[in-house]
């Protein structure tokens, strides 16, 4: 999106949208003939602040104004003969238009209820258009009448910083730069796959809260929490409610029903008009949360925004999404609740954590959960940056099952003879098995050669980029195997009746402490089957894996101190 850089009879430079010169406010003496980026504008800006400084504050008039602009444009190499001024009447111009109707009113309201605390690029604008049912040139006019009313900001998409530039949607500073019409312009990659984002576009930010200020929620659990739960969300409800604290973690069991605990302090902040978020790097943990906020929250509106939605506009001071889709918000949370944060595309993305990061309200708080914490994570609490609370229990005051391990002298080979075999056999007895794997190659003949093995066996598997997964997961879901072979797609998100793990080749560098912590999680997650068991497969004892057994130890020790497990 371009702008026209306009002169007012007070010497003032500022800017307006393109195609919309005819809606000029009043006061607009003249304007640069042709359209510039907001980042080229916003140097001009500059250059002339500076200048202005230099000659000890002397009020310029017009006509010098538009000689320092022209002089400015030739030292950053515009091409003179496009860049001229174009003078106006500025009697006739006045551009407001007679808004009278009711339409163009609701139109406009529905506008400021739904970009409140948005971030948003033309294209978002233009979706936003098609759903008011508005031309494209009418919501880019509502959005500078906000610009102009102070409630919200037009800013370069990509800009420049330091000796290089940084876009302003995601903070990445890596972007490319090419040759533009204006000198160099930059893109920023990290956040393309929302939308793109260079220096000759522009991002509209609303500075609205979400929330108008304290109101009634209905809030009915359908639950009850457990003494663990209980204790996690106190500790929770604490955390929000302590000014001096902005951070804390939520180290969970895998399976303790870590987001429920959080649910009666998205309750208290709601109703002090204090805005949610939900965020999770991916979908499927969003889909899991959005039923059980829709239950315990009934007639609460939701905003719900993951990959697969196109930006879909909701007003309301809750809402739920992805970690990419958070980018589409500025400065707008005063409670995050960041599910996962160990989890990819959120663990390691520069992107992604500033854009969180400046989803959060000035004092606003994040709480990260998490059965398995990053090394970040645990370092922030350690050096007591990041306050931390514990979830050890599951809802069936079992202990978490610890991993068996099975030394064995050789790499394991898809050969029907293998140790494995006989262990998997006695596993099969306890209920179906899951196998895990570290690499998408060994699932075709592992599957072959279990199938030859144990020949009235159901048995299957899946990789990420399987076409069949999801029917797979179904059936898998249903119990229709006796046995699945897997990549660590599985390790997360996926509670199975009576399911026995095994860790083929757990000495292997793919699986972290974190992947085989979540592993074993699958294991004794219903009130059923609380027990089962997780066999780690290997020729080596890597320290991956001695530190996911001490995690899980450490939370049975914990949980039966404070009494939350049967001895
Ligand atoms: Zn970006």
């Amino acid at each position: 999106m371009r702008f026209f850089l306009t002169l007012k009879e007070n010497g003032k430079v500022s800017f307006y949208p393109a195609g919309m010169m005819d809606k000029l406010d009043s006061g607009v003496i003249s304007f640069l003939r042709a359209p510039l980026s907001l980042a080229n504008i916003q140097v001009v800006q500059k250059r002339l602040q500076q200048e202005r400084f230099a000659f000890w504050f002397k009020r310029s008039k017009a006509k010098d104004t538009k000689q320092q602009v022209l002089k400015i444009g030739k030292e950053l190499g515009w091409d003179l003969q496009e860049f001229t001024w174009q003078d106006l009447d500025p009697t006739s111009g006045s551009g407001q238009d007679q808004q009278g109707d009711e339409r163009a009113q609701e139109v406009g309201q529905a506008f400021s209820r739904l970009v409140k605390g948005r971030q948003l690029s033309c294209a978002d604008l233009r979706g936003l258009a098609r759903e008011l049912k508005i031309e494209a040139e009418e919501i880019i006019k509502l959005a500078h009448s906000s610009v102009e009313q102070g409630s919200a900001q037009w800013i370069p998409a990509v800009k420049p910083h330091g000796s290089g530039w940084q876009c302003q949607r995601c903070g990445e500073r890596d972007v490319e730069e090419w040759p533009s019409l204006y000198g160099m312009a930059a893109t920023c990659q990290s956040c393309g796959s929302i939308g793109s984002s260079t220096s000759l576009e522009v991002l509209f930010r609303d500075q609205c809260s979400l929330l108008d200020g304290p109101s009634e929620v209905l809030f009915r659990p359908h639950w009850v929490l457990t003494e663990a739960q209980r204790l996690a969300s106190e500790q929770v409800l604490e955390f929000i409610q302590d000014a001096s604290a902005a951070t804390a973690l939520l180290w969970a069991a895998c399976g303790a029903g870590k987001t429920e605990v959080c649910f009666p302090s998205a309750a208290w902040a709601l109703e002090r008009g204090k805005s949610v978020l939900f965020a999770a790097p991916r979908q499927d943990v969003i889909n899991d949360v959005v039923p059980r906020l829709e239950r315990d929250f009934p007639d609460y509106p939701l905003q719900v925004l993951t990959g697969t939605s196109p930006v879909k506009f909701r007003s309301g001071g809750m809402v739920l999404a992805t970690t990419h889709q958070v980018l589409r918000f500025w400065r707008a949370f005063d409670v995050v609740f960041m599910d996962e944060m160990d989890a990819f595309p959120y663990h390691g993305s520069r992107a992604l954590e500033w854009g969180l990061k400046h989803a959060l309200r000035p004092n606003g708080k994040i709480l990260y959960l998490t059965a398995t914490p990053s090394p970040t994570g645990l370092k922030a609490v350690h050096q007591g940056e990041m306050r931390l609370i514990r979830l050890p229990a599951r809802h069936h005051r079992t202990s978490l099952p610890v991993p068996i391990w099975e030394k064995i002298r050789h790499s394991p080979e898809p050969n029907e003879e293998g140790v494995w075999a006989a262990q998997i056999e006695t596993l099969r007895g306890q209920g179906p098995v899951l196998l895990f794997v570290p690499k998408i190659s060994w699932i075709a003949p592992w599957i072959k050669c279990l199938q030859r093995r144990f020949p009235d066996w159901r048995i299957d598997g899946s990789y990420s980029s399987d076409p069949g997964r999801a029917p797979k997961l179904e059936r898998l879901r249903q119990s229709e195997f006796d046995l699945f072979v897997s990549t660590t797609i599985l390790e997360r998100g996926i509670t199975l009746a009576r399911i026995q793990v095994v860790v083929l080749a757990a000495d292997h560098a793919v699986f972290d402490e974190r992947a085989l912590v979540q592993m074993a999680g699958r294991v004794g997650r219903t009130q059923e089957s609380p027990e089962g068991k997780v066999v780690f497969m290997s020729q080596r004892m890597t320290s991956a894996m001695k530190t996911a057994i001490q995690w899980i130890e450490e939370q049975n020790r914990l949980a039966l101190e404070l009494g939350l497990i049967e001895a």
